[in-house]
């Protein structure tokens, strides 16, 4: 058996037996893991309160070789973002996040990751209630980036020639990215991408804040994000927390559109 001591966030966690949970944790060293909280439900548990969803800080993992769950010897919270569990956009937008970086992540190291993980989860944690998919569609385009899928918004995807900033763009999911209209003629499925859709896009990818969307814009890059997931990671499977992310902003943005 060998230790392990890591930087680690709270991603997922489910009841196992009686007495424990099973956490599925992102970590700076060795990607993402699913480890085993022995007694971690019992009241006087080695873990106290510290693993909660969402929770960063340090993990003590115990491997076994040849093994898919390891045992979490100790978590050492640094960072409990109780500001989450507040406010069902952040923690909502929090969850979807979780489910890209648990889905499309693996076992490998990959610490710029992690560390953009930590940063979305901290800006969600802080920010403002009615701008909460804004942040939400920051970082996971962030994320999207950190792992290799980053779409191409000023470069044909296919050609490479330069799709002017100005004018409107057709953007392919298959292809990743915008398409000039030479290529557009060959690609049959894209959509529309006025100047300011791509010019928000390029703001969240270079890390900087987009606030204050109309709800309908949000619908539409709430909409491209999942497609685009869809296409370029998902297997098949929903992203079942996109999609209470997405739908739940959606029903409390009309119920706050139509006077009582
Ligand atoms: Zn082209």
């Amino acid at each position: 058996m060998t230790a392990l001591r890591t930087e680690a966030v709270v991603l997922h966690i489910f009841d196992y037996l009686e007495t424990s949970r099973i956490v599925r944790i992102a970590t700076r060293e060795v990607g993402v893991q699913s480890v085993l909280a022995r007694g971690a439900r019992r009241s006087r548990s080695r873990y106290g309160s510290a693993l909660d969803l969402f929770a960063s800080g340090v993990a003590e993992i115990a491997t076994k070789a040849g093994r898919d769950l390891h045992t979490l010897t100790s978590f050492d919270v640094q960072r409990a973002r109780a500001g989450l569990a507040e406010d069902l956009g952040r923690f909502t937008g929090a969850s979807a996040l979780a489910e890209l970086a648990l889905r499309f992540s693996g076992e490998d190291t990959h610490p710029a990751l992690f560390d953009t993980l930590v940063a979305s989860l901290d800006a969600l944690d802080v920010s403002p209630e009615g701008e909460t998919v804004e942040v939400s569609l920051g970082c996971a385009w962030r994320i999207v980036s950190e792992l290799g899928f980053a779409p191409s918004l000023d470069r044909c995807a296919s050609c490479e020639a330069a799709v002017p900033e100005t004018e409107a763009a057709l953007f392919s999911h298959r292809s990743g990215g915008v398409l000039c209209p030479g290529c557009a003629r060959l690609e049959p499925v894209h959509r529309a991408l006025p100047p300011s859709a791509r010019a928000m896009l390029a703001s969240w990818l270079a890390g900087e804040p987009v606030r204050g969307l109309p709800a309908g814009e949000r619908r539409a890059h709430q909409r491209l994000l999942r497609e685009f997931l869809r296409e370029h990671l998902a297997d098949g499977r929903t992203l079942r927390a996109f999609d209470v992310w997405e739908h739940e902003r959606w029903e409390e943005r009309s119920s706050t559109a139509t006077p009582a």
